[in-house]
């Protein structure tokens, strides 16, 4: 078995990318077009995505539950801006156990319409309010263009639906989410985030606002890295969600949902990678640690695996791995290890073992300038330091990267520039017609309006007509 050979990031991102989700083993083609096999290491690390999010859930007060893969399609076409928007990524039952169908079923591309239909049954006074569901599961969506994690057929993800007395709260559980989603991504993924409004032609079918959180990738590409839509009162009366309020009055109740996927992990890969293969942080890292023992015959063996058990039995609080194989050498090891983003490399060999040290390896930072030498004494603590300072520097150098690559275009001709490669954070008057224009003449399209604005108001970067919203223009998957 040769190393693993990828085109540098450097070289071609694309390709870079295609090929490490394979040669990481985080993923692979299924026989049918589009879709995914989400292998071992890959699924990992999807766990540890869903552990930091579904802790945020619960401490917000939310329950998880599982609605049903299929739909009936009487349900989709009830809400006409849902319909509309899903139609073409529809997959459609006709027939099952042989018979065709009275009613052709859906697969679910998200679960607005059904979970409407049960809350409507669920919810009968303010007192069953507010309704606080999460569901973990798949969702199929036809993309004609696709891309392991980014965008295929069938995908995994969380869907949040809550329902809720009124606009005010359910406006405010739209935002809390949003925040949840930022709070993850910077603090357990190391991937920095704008957080904002989705434009009009931007937002989710049957939203009345969508909010989104929005990455930077390493090819200064966009990236919408989940979403929280505040639903107003569409789905409700489209599904007679209804309540008696405190004066007895039957009111539709105001709901929201929010989302987040496995396309994390696409975020993930190209925000950190680099032209060696992956860089996990460690908190989301299926493992932290990988343990590479060093002996040239039974003798060295024989001395270093003691130590080496040693350390990995101090070592319990981390996600460790040994890497004993005996048919590939140290070399082998090294290259593979940096190639899945293992974040701390320990190395042991016979001189190690008679001076009492090991020799520790950052992921982060390659050669001999993030190769160190440490007492065995005392280890553990070195190791938590060590991760502790590679996921930090993960999001410094992400921030910083973000930052050097945003710039405020004085002029259009400027904005098409900064967009080639770049992102452009400017004004616009907020008229489809010049977010259209720009998208036809420059491809880029606007990521999100931010929350925190600037005071005052500028000129459309496009038509120059007064605005009042800054917002970020750039290329996005
Ligand atoms: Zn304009």
């Amino acid at each position: 078995m040769p190393p693993q050979r990828i085109t540098p990031r450097s070289e071609n991102f694309s390709d870079w990318y295609n090929q490490l989700v394979i040669a990481a083993e985080l993923a692979d083609y299924a026989p049918v077009r589009g879709c995914m096999v989400v292998r071992p290491y890959g699924w990992a690390l999807w766990e540890n995505l869903q552990a930091a999010l579904d802790k945020r859930f619960k401490a917000t007060g939310h329950e998880n539950a599982a609605f049903p893969l299929f739909i009936p399609m009487s349900f989709m076409e009830k809400e006409k801006e849902h319909v509309e928007g899903f139609s073409p990524e529809l997959a459609v039952v006709t027939v099952g156990g042989g018979e065709k169908l009275e009613e052709p079923l859906v697969v679910r591309p998200t679960s607005e319409t059904i979970i409407g239909h049960m809350y409507a049954k669920w919810i009968k006074s303010y007192r069953d309010l507010p309704v606080l569901i999460n569901q973990w599961g798949n969702v199929v969506r036809w993309e004609l263009r696709t891309k392991l994690f980014l965008r295929t057929l069938e995908f995994y993800w969380q869907e949040g639906h809550t329902a809720h007395a009124t606009a005010d709260e359910a406006q405010e559980e739209t935002l809390r989410m949003l925040d949840i989603y930022a709070d993850f991504a910077v603090n357990e993924a190391a991937v920095p985030v704008i957080q904002g409004r989705k434009s009009d032609s931007e937002k989710f079918s049957g939203a009345v606002n969508s909010y989104a959180i929005e990455a930077m990738m390493g090819d200064k590409k966009g990236l919408q890295a989940g979403t929280s839509h505040f639903l107003g009162q569409n789905f409700a009366r489209a599904f007679d969600i209804q309540y008696l309020d405190w004066n007895n009055q039957l009111q539709h109740v105001w709901t929201t949902s929010w989302g987040l996927s496995t396309r994390f992990i696409g975020a993930i890969i190209m925000t950190h990678g680099d032209d060696q293969g992956l860089i996990l942080p460690p908190k989301v890292a299926p493992i932290q640690i990988v343990i590479v023992p060093i002996f040239r015959n039974d003798d060295e063996k024989s001395k270093v695996m003691p130590v080496v058990e040693k350390i990995q039995a101090e070592l319990t609080d981390f996600r460790v791995k040994v890497d004993d194989r005996e048919e590939v050498t140290p070399g082998f090891k090294f290259n593979d290890w940096e190639l899945k983003g293992v974040p701390l490399r320990i190395e042991i060999g016979p001189k190690d073992v008679s001076k009492g040290t090991v020799a520790m390896a950052r992921r982060d930072v390659l050669g001999v300038e993030g190769r160190v030498f440490v007492p065995q004494d005392n280890l553990s603590s070195q190791v938590d330091e060590t991760l502790t300072a590679i996921q930090s520097s993960l999001l410094g150098k992400a921030k910083a990267f973000h930052k050097e690559n945003t710039h405020e275009p004085e002029s259009y001709d400027e904005f098409k520039d900064i967009v080639s490669h770049g992102w452009a954070y400017t004004w616009w008057c907020g008229r489809p017609h010049c977010e259209q224009k720009v998208k036809e003449e420059t491809k880029a399209t606007t990521r999100c309006i931010p929350l925190e604005q600037p005071h005052g108001e500028g000129k459309c970067i496009y038509c120059g007509e007064p605005a009042v919203e800054k917002v970020y223009f750039a290329r996005a998957y």
